[in-house]
């Protein structure tokens, strides 16, 4: 038995399965979204890290995964959840048809996406309002691209022209993201500055955000999602770290298990796959998701070439050794 199966073995995981998906539209500087299914006696579970976390931080991954496989997680309060369609940062014409297609009444937007303007962005807001109408919600994303004046002058224009319901981690630091928030009426969501933490419990979010983005995988799991939820005591929502429906069960599974639930969740992202690990992916329908587990049975459809298996094979034993 090599030390992987030993060590994986040890926390109760009895299969692991390596898939590999392209997307349709390249996302976070990605074409083709990978990683492994880990299976124990409460299911399967996900371990996806994207390439760039080192091994320490894909610590809290692996811990999300193994509560999945093998504790299960915490009873819905809800049997459904409300999502956003995330629409990549497309040109207009591509940005409507997918909130056109999506029956989904919130629009989460990337903006910011390097070597595209701010005139690129606004464009693709209005399309966006265009197809949601008038009563739809949309929130921007800008992955902590701008510094302070630039997102003053950039929330501002597109808060003018389709109505801001927040702006997802305008900024990169949280002194960053206070000084905005001081000059600008539109709320501020923080989800790197969260996420990517060293203790996801103590950062002090007083100043900086109004929102808290929770998910599962980058913050260790269901329960410990949970915890910081608690901890920040502000309105929160759930996203995906661009699972298959396996990872994004987990999302789900937050969603039904917090106390409050006031904003869509992000959790519609199976939408930016060209195919999925189940026969039955978590797909929105009428702008929700069901709470509920599917068996991942096409892994043999999507099965990882050997050089992404071994891959991840030797990435299981760093974090495990980290
Ligand atoms: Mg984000």
């Amino acid at each position: 038995m090599t030390a992987l199966a030993t060590a994986a073995s040890a926390a109760g995981i009895t299969e692991l399965a390596v898939y590999e998906v392209p997307l349709r539209t390249r996302f976070r500087g990605i074409d083709v979204r990978d990683g492994v299914l880990v299976r124990g006696p409460a299911g399967w579970g996900e371990f996806s890290p994207f390439w760039d976390y080192d091994a320490a931080e894909s610590r809290r991954w692996w811990a999300a995964a193994v509560e999945a496989a093998v504790d299960g997680w915490p009873a819905p309060l809800r049997d459904s959840v409300p999502v956003n369609v995330t629409v990549p940062a497309v040109d207009a014409g591509r940005a409507h048809a997918i909130v056109a297609a999506s029956g989904c009444r919130t629009a989460k937007v990337k903006v910011a996406e390097p070597g595209q303007t701010a005139a690129d962005d606004l464009a693709r807001v209005e399309a966006v309002r265009d197809a949601l109408g008038r009563a739809g919600a949309i929130r921007v994303d800008a992955n902590a691209a701008w510094d302070v004046d630039t997102a003053v002058e950039r929330i501002r224009s597109l808060d003018a022209a389709v109505g801001l319901e927040y702006v997802e981690q305008p900024c990169a630091t949280l002194d960053e993201l206070a000084a905005l928030r001081r000059r600008i009426d539109v709320r501020i969501a923080v989800d790197e500055g969260v996420r990517r933490s060293a203790d996801p419990l103590r950062v002090d979010l007083r100043e900086a955000g109004d929102v808290v983005v929770l998910k599962v995988q980058p913050l260790g799991g269901v329960r410990a999602a949970l915890r910081v939820a608690e901890a920040h005591g502000l309105p929160c929502v759930v996203s995906s770290a661009l699972e298959s429906s396996v990872g994004i069960a987990a999302g789900v599974a937050l969603a039904a298990a917090l106390p409050e639930l006031p904003f869509a969740c992000g959790l519609a992202t199976v939408a930016l796959f060209t195919g999925d690990v189940t026969s039955s992916p978590l797909l929105p329908v009428d702008g929700a998701l069901p709470v509920t587990r599917p068996e991942p049975d096409r892994l043999a459809v999507l099965a990882a070439a050997d050089g992404t298996a071994a891959r991840w094979r030797a990435r299981i034993d760093e974090v495990l050794a980290a």
